[in-house]
Formats: structure tokens, sequence, C-alpha cells
């Protein structure tokens, strides 16, 4: 299924997974899948390294697994910077002949340690290409605190915007942790005629290494709160997880009470968190 018609009929609640970076712990997934089967989710997007790492040739099998051994729908992730045409069309087929249906087009970061392959530049060059080459569901990234790389927020959304022109049925955000980003991001869009779905992307953040982690590369603000929370439990890792978890709980609550498309789980492969958050948010979702 194209993952795009299920917003027509409900709000959608996704989880995003990533291959084990050593292939000898790759069946630990499958075990983090079955998990995440129990909360019936809407689908389960895979990454993929840009870089080429090892785990990027796993994630069309994840994928396919995910959609035939479990009977969930599932989403490839696709960053084109490192690939050739001739790749991707490859790739496509593959896609194709698994039955993935849903593909979340990106360019993915520029690496220096990687000579670029230069017959994609940005990702609505991807989503052209996919959509000149195949029937796919194209779902694409998108950023409320703007991309790192954009001068401006509003030079930003024009470049979204050219992304959903190019076939992007469906967007989701990069993590964020202070909502009114959203809201007014969102607002943003609308002005700019973006009309297709946008989930949330949340990151419950449940350890003192996953925030040294954000604080070094990921740029979404931290908020006061946010900070003061995590800085109170750092030494007490039940606490901080509890916390964590709260404070994404308490994000999803606020987007839905204002009409949020869909939530997009970064699981960080923890089906526990994941759990634990479908609880507090369940019977929200229906609502
Ligand atoms: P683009 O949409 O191409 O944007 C990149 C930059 O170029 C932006 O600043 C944009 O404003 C600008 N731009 C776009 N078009 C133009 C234009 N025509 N002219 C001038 N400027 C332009 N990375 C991975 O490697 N693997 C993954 O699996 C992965 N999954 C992700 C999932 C989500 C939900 C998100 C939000 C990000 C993910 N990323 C992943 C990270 C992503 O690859 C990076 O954020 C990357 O830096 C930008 O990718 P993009 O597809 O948004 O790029």
């Amino acid at each position: 299924m194209k993952t795009c018609e299920l917003f027509k009929v409900k709000r959608v609640l996704s989880f995003e997974i990533f291959p084990p970076k050593r292939t000898d712990s790759v069946n630990i997934i499958y075990d983090t899948i079955e998990k995440l089967k129990g909360i019936n989710p809407d689908f389960i997007s895979v990454t993929y390294g840009a870089g080429g790492s090892e785990s990027s040739s796993n994630t069309l099998k994840i994928a396919s697994d995910i959609k035939n051994k479990y009977g969930l729908e599932s989403v490839a992730h696709l960053p084109c910077i490192n690939l050739t045409k001739g790749e991707v069309l490859k790739m496509l087929d593959d896609f194709k002949k698994a039955g993935i249906e849903n593909i979340l087009a990106l360019r993915g970061d520029v690496n220096t340690r990687f000579i670029l392959k230069n017959d994609f530049k940005y990702a609505s060059d991807l989503i052209s290409f996919i959509k000149e080459n195949g029937d796919f569901n194209i779902i694409a990234a998108c950023y409320p605190e703007g991309h790192f790389e954009s001068s401006t927020i509003i030079e930003d959304i024009r470049n979204l915007k050219r992304k959903v022109d190019a076939g992007a049925n469906q967007l989701i955000t990069q993590l964020f942790f202070d909502n009114n980003y959203f809201y007014s991001f969102r607002e943003r869009a609308a002005i700019a005629g973006i009309n297709v779905p946008i989930e949330a992307g949340i990151m419950p953040v449940v350890n003192k290494k996953q925030i040294e982690r954000l604080i070094s590369l990921c740029r979404a603000n931290l908020p006061k709160k946010f900070l003061t929370i995590m800085t109170r439990y750092e030494n007490n890792p039940e606490a901080m997880r509890d916390a964590g978890i709260a404070y994404a709980v308490d994000q999803i609550v606020d987007l839905i009470a204002q009409g949020v498309d869909g939530i997009h789980l970064y699981t960080m492969n923890n089906p526990y968190i994941a759990h634990r958050i479908y609880e507090a948010i369940n019977t929200l979702l229906v609502a």
C-alpha cells in the first residue's frame, strides 16, 4: 500500500529503525521488528547510510522482510548523493521486485570521505527521477527549524516546495524538541502551497550518550525545559529513561491536540520505549 493513502482515513503512527552496523548482529533487528509488530504501526521505515556503510546493503532486505514476512507496510530510505542514475535504477528494480511501494527520497549528508557522484545534486532531482522510472509513493524529509545549509527558512521552504512539485506525496520532519518550531513550519508550508501530509518526527531521548550525540550532530534546538530535565537525571539512567519518555509523550499529546497528520517515532531500535509511548498515546490517536 502507498502510505500516503493512510492519511485520508486516520492519524498515522510510524516507526523508524536502522540496520545494525555489525553484520553479525543483523538478527537482533528481527527481534525488534517482531516486538514493534505488537503495536501494529502504520508503517516502519528503514534508514540507509548515505556514505555506503556496511549497513546499507541490509536496508532492502529488512524493508522487504517487514512487508513480506511481518505483513507490515515498509518504507525504504534512499539517499542519492553517492549514487549514480544506473545504481538508483537497479535499486528501484530491486524495490519493485520486493513489493516495496514507498521510498523516502533523500539527498544524504555531504561527506568529504567519499567522492561525490554528480548524478543527483538535491533530493528533488532524485524525486523527479523516481517519478519518471516507477510507480512509487515518494516521501521527502523536511526541517521545522530549517535545514542547516539553508541561509534562510524561507529559502528552505522554497526548496521543500520543489520536492513536493517534483512528486513527493508525504513529508516527515527532522526531530525537534520544541513544538512551536513545528507549528510555525506547518504554517509556512501551508502559505507556500505545500498541501501534502506532514508527519512530526519525534525522538525520545533516553540516555546521556544520545544527548551528547544530539548536541554534537543534530542542529535541533534543545529547549531549557528539556536540558533541565536531562541534567537533573544524568546520573540516574532509569529516571532519565522515564523522563525522556515523558517528554516525548508530552510533545506528542500536544501535537495531536493541534491536529498533526501523523507521528513518526525515531525508535533507535528500542521496542520497549516504543511500547511505553504507544501505551500513553494510543487512545488519543484514534480520537
Ligand atoms: P535536500 O532536500 O536536497 O536539501 C538539502 C539542502 O539543499 C537544504 O538546505 C535545501 O534547502 C537545499 N536545496 C534543496 N534543493 C535546492 C535547490 N534546487 N537549490 C538550492 N538549494 C537547494 N540521511 C541518510 O544518509 N540516510 C537516511 O536514511 C536518512 N533518513 C532521514 C530521515 C528523515 C525523516 C530526515 C529528516 C533526514 C534523514 N536523513 C538521512 C538525513 C538527510 O539525508 C540530511 O538531512 C541531508 O543533509 C539533507 O537531505 P534532504 O533529502 O533533505 O536534502
